[in-house]
């Protein structure tokens, strides 16, 4: 490949990429075959210039074509071709496909089309931690939260210029927005430390945001937690996250609802889980005991006779589901304590209720002896 592009786009080699561009636009236009139908030495002048443009116009490729006087292969395949539709040779048809993004945008540029300034993109997604009580997760709740998000600058609607102004082209890169450093043998290609890689530098930032473009704005909002919300649900509200880019939609707000643990309440899916101890003469006789649930307080009968990690049922009194189909129930597991400190009576009258009980044992305890005396008969 021993075209010399600079020579063909009429430019010197110290040009900026605003410079070949300008260069391209001026030749893409004086030989488009739009403008020259039927004219063969225009169509092999036009097939040039784009050859040179698709290489000079990129800076990636433009550093390898200075340095190895061709364009290695590209993954995909263009090379130093980049146009693949104008394969034809010589007095071939010339079809207008194949053209890349650059390419596309000047065209639409030339030929009067509105072009926009690079592609739409989706604004991202934003997310809001939620810390909740357990009981605002039964009930549902309103909760204002405040979310610091990205907004367009309404002074220079993004571009970062102050209004009227356009940026400069790089000194220090010659607006290819890569310098070439020499190390030893070595030359290595670095993104431009005075543009950052742009290629262009704002001399004139807006003010509204300081030449980012955008602001960080607070925003409230006012969210409505569903009853029934589960630790680590995410709850999504569309197009309340970031403003898209280039006139894309907004993206989307996620509220990750972390529920906070609970002193008395464990919930377990539509369950809750609790757990009341009683004394041991409840646990004996019966009893009626007050019982906690996350919809207040209830009395609930303890049957007579009832052991100790007991677990009793009280219907409907757990978490609703999300969709409003069903409640679950509350589930108590009863712990019996057994008493401590005893007065010289209350010890009395224990050693009483044991002598009493003589041979009768208590079932937990008759169905552990029984099973203790196959272990030791020998089988
Ligand atoms: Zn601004
Ligand atoms: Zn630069």
């Amino acid at each position: 490949m021993s075209a010399d592009y600079y020579a063909t786009l009429g430019v010197e080699r110290t040009a900026t990429q605003a410079e070949i561009k300008k260069a391209y636009r001026r030749l893409a236009f004086q030989y488009h075959p739009d403008q020259n139908e039927g004219n063969k030495e225009a169509e092999e002048k036009f097939k040039q210039v784009s050859e040179a443009y698709g290489v000079l116009g990129d800076p990636q490729k433009r550093e390898q074509y200075d340095r190895f006087g061709r364009v290695v292969d590209s993954p995909g395949g263009m090379g130093g071709d980049p146009f693949g539709g104008f394969g034809g040779g010589p007095g071939a048809g010339v079809p207008f496909t194949g053209f890349n993004d650059v390419f596309v945008d000047i065209l639409n540029d030339l030929f009067g089309v509105h072009r926009r300034q690079g592609r739409a993109r989706r604004g991202a997604d934003l997310k809001y931690s939620l810390e909740i009580e357990l009981e605002e997760a039964a009930a549902g709740a309103q909760r204002k939260i405040t979310i610091p998000r990205f907004d367009l600058c309404g002074v220079c609607e993004g571009s970062g210029l102050k209004p009227g102004t356009s940026p400069q082209s790089c000194q220090t890169c010659r607006g290819v927005g890569q310098v070439r450093i020499q190390q030893g043998f070595f030359s290595v290609t670095r993104p431009c430390p005075a543009c950052s890689g742009a290629g262009q530098i704002v001399t004139d930032p807006c003010e509204g945001c300081e030449g980012r473009g955008r602001l960080v704005r607070e925003q409230e909002l006012e969210v409505e937690i569903p009853a029934g919300v589960d630790d680590g649900q995410r709850l999504r509200w569309a197009n309340r996250g970031e403003p898209g880019v280039n006139g894309g939609p907004a993206g989307d707000l996620y509220v990750v609802i972390s529920v906070k643990e609970h002193k008395l309440f464990k919930r377990d899916g539509l369950s809750v889980q609790c757990t009341v101890p009683i004394s041991f003469p409840q646990a004996a006789l019966g009893a009626e005991i007050e019982v906690p649930t996350l919809q207040g307080k209830v009395r609930m009968k303890v049957p007579p006779g009832t052991q100790s990690h007991k677990v009793l049922r009280l219907k409907g009194k757990g978490m609703p589901s999300t969709d409003g189909r069903g409640q679950g129930d509350m589930l108590v597991t009863i712990v019996v304590e057994i008493p401590v400190n005893l007065s010289e009576r209350q010890e009395e009258l224990i050693r009483e209720l044991a002598a009493l009980s003589g041979a009768e044992v208590e079932p937990h305890r008759k169905g552990f002896l029984d099973k203790m005396k196959d272990l030791f008969s020998g089988g």
